[in-house]
């Protein structure tokens, strides 16, 4: 399935970029603080940026990914990642937790699915926008046939 994954292409093309998470690991949109709610441009960057699910780090881009991950295992790094996180079953109550981990498996399949393999992505709230679409989807090469 396609996935987002971290990426240091196109960093630095819009200010406030960063990627301190580790490259191709799988990122989701993780949660925003109230000052980043208020402005996502702002100081603190969790609202333009996604988090890493090993290394809890945030990137402001993301690459498409096609993976050979089955949602089993998909299921595997966000537990790992919520629990992390400090959004345990323990935290949350088992109920809860589970709701929530049902939430972010279904939101990271969906903001990869829209753009092919090879697009980058950033992140804006609640939105994942197109930063750039691989090459060969841009305007049509010229051809002869174009004469
Ligand atoms: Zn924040």
């Amino acid at each position: 399935m396609k996935l987002l994954t971290a990426t240091r292409e196109r960093q630095g093309e819009q200010d406030g970029d960063f990627c301190f998470a580790v490259e191709g690991e799988l990122v989701l949109l993780g949660f925003v603080c109230a000052t980043d709610e208020a402005d996502p441009d702002g100081g603190c960057g969790c609202g333009r940026a996604f988090s890493g699910m090993s290394s809890m780090r945030a990137t402001t881009t993301a690459l498409v990914r096609e993976l050979d991950i089955t949602y089993d295992d998909l299921r595997v790094a966000v537990d790992g990642y919520l629990v992390a996180a400090g959004m345990g079953p323990d935290l949350l109550g088992t109920a809860e937790f589970a709701e929530l981990l049902e939430e972010t498996i279904e939101d990271t399949v969906h903001f990869a699915r829209f753009w092919p393999a090879g697009a980058v992505v950033g992140r804006k709230l609640d939105h994942v926008q197109l930063r750039g679409l691989p090459e060969g989807y841009g305007p049509r090469p010229f051809s002869v046939r174009d004469l």
